[in-house]
């Protein structure tokens, strides 16, 4: 029964993807980083395709008039064992008084929604047709672990001997180790000293990612999911000397097949059930926060970025390839949170952009994907305008709308790393912290989230497909 329902499925999903009626879009990006409050924005902002003057809110997004587009509304989820995107509690946040961000979802998330337009293509020309936006969400945290595919047991505790080595100074994993010293390889397991030894463990991997590293690992260990406290979750990398030839009950067989199971039916599932199947990527960076963290962060960002986007499929796709092997032929990287710096600076933000992925864009091109680079908002705290100093000079600045709080400038961002420019940042950049403490602008509900660039985003992602 369950596989004539599997190729009932398959069959209507063949379906849809030849007519090119539906589309997966994936977004990644690390912890904090925007993607809830993108998420919620892209739905919100298409909810309201089809009411009258959004064009002129989107006036980067083409294709939205020429095919007369409107909102079918949210879907059936096409896989019901995986959570719903809570786009109603995200909106009852931006709604609520004052305004509140929307709370980050901390597993995988999917959310379906039904758009209907006029077809402009040869042959097709006028038809009225639907299609299928799949937006995926998932932690970068999970995604961090598809490095560990490639990993044995031995390689992976060699990553991590090399970390320590790099984020010694930002963060301290002494406790963890000197506890860890006194495990005995060849002896047997003392399950209540290992969990003490993986919770310090545990411990320091928060600390690196609070301190914006990208680099935890395993991944699961900062958010567990539905994993919380299972076996499959105790183990450690072993960063000290090679023990030799174990027993297999011994601790360090032990933390082996644990390390291996964690790799073949928490890692390899996610991505055979996640990734496999995405045709359209936004990685979402927070460029500020990155430079916020200092030389370690920004350097870890960039090779994260780089591992990562090695896991992924990308090529051109064809109707064909597509059916049969999905591959991503469209990937966003976007600055997120532009409104936290004045217009003039967009463009510097965009160039700091291109150079920290740079090398990870090399690889996505390389296997004939196409890449695009944005500044965005997807919801905006802020608005810019222009102020005449008393010297006579403008200079623009941002308000936020709550009463007698006085226009700011943050700073400037640089357009290149370097090592002065990060030192000036971390210096001179929002040095009263208003920007953490900004909240959503408010707007009426029969009007679209405020955001910036979101258009842009929109022609990209689904111009070509209508
Ligand atoms: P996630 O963990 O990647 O889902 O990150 P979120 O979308 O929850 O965003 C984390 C935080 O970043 C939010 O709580 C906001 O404080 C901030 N944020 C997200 N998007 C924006 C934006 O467009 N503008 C501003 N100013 N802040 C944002």
């Amino acid at each position: 029964m369950d596989l004539f329902k599997n190729i009932i499925k398959a069959a209507e999903r063949g379906r849809n993807l030849l007519l090119d009626r539906e589309i997966r879009i994936g977004i990644t990006g690390l912890s904090r980083g925007g993607k809830t409050a993108l998420i919620t924005s892209l739905v919100n902002t298409v909810s309201h395709f089809g009411e009258a003057n959004l064009n002129v809110l989107l006036p980067r997004f083409q294709t939205y008039e020429e095919s007369d587009m409107s909102y079918g509304g949210i879907a059936q989820p096409r896989d019901l064992s995986v959570a719903a995107f809570p786009y109603r509690q995200a909106m009852d946040a931006l709604f609520s008084d004052p305004p509140k961000w929307p709370e980050p979802t901390d597993g995988v998330s999917e959310i379906r929604l039904e758009l209907r337009y006029r077809d402009n293509r040869w042959l097709r020309r006028g038809e009225q047709r639907r299609l299928f936006i799949d937006i995926w969400d998932y932690p970068g945290e999970w995604l961090l672990d598809l490095t560990l595919l490639n990993l044995s047991y031995e390689e992976f505790s060699s990553r991590i001997r090399d970390q320590i080595v790099k984020v010694r100074e930002v963060a301290c994993p002494d406790d963890w180790i000197s506890a860890g010293e006194k495990l005995d390889p060849k002896g047997a397991v003392d399950d209540g000293y290992l969990a003490r030894v993986v919770s310090l463990y545990t411990g320091w991997l928060r600390t690196c990612k609070n301190r914006g590293l990208a680099f935890v690992l395993p991944g699961r260990f900062v958010l567990p999911g539905h994993l919380e406290g299972a076996p499959v979750l105790q183990f450690l990398p072993w960063i000290w000397e090679h023990p030799g030839t174990c027993e297999s009950d011994s601790l360090y067989a032990v933390m082996e097949n644990r390390y291996e199971a964690y790799r073949e039916q928490v890692v390899r599932k996610f991505y055979r059930e996640c990734f496999s199947k995405i045709d359209r990527q936004i990685v979402i960076i927070d460029c500020i926060q990155a430079l916020k963290g200092g030389r370690e962060t920004f350097m870890d960002i960039n090779d994260t970025f780089q591992i990562l986007l090695q896991n992924f499929n990308y090529g051109n796709s064809t109707w064909w390839n597509r059916l049969f092997s999905p591959k991503i032929d469209r990937v966003v990287f976007a600055a997120s949170k532009c409104d936290r710096i004045t217009y003039d600076e967009h463009q510097h933000m965009l160039s700091l952009l291109k150079s920290m992925v740079s090398q990870a864009v090399g690889v996505v091109r390389a296997e004939g994907a196409h890449c695009e680079y944005l500044v965005l908002s997807a919801i905006r705290a802020t608005d810019c305008m222009t102020v005449k100093l008393k010297s006579g000079e403008e200079q623009q600045v941002l308000k936020t709308d709550n009463p007698g709080e006085a226009p700011f400038f943050p700073g400037s961002v640089p357009d290149v790393w370097t090592r002065e420019n990060m030192d000036f940042f971390q210096k001179y950049f929002d040095p009263a912290g208003m920007l953490s403490r900004l909240r959503p602008l408010r707007f009426k509900p029969d009007q679209p989230v405020p955001q910036l660039n979101l258009d842009v985003l929109l022609e990209y992602l689904l111009g070509d497909k209508l």
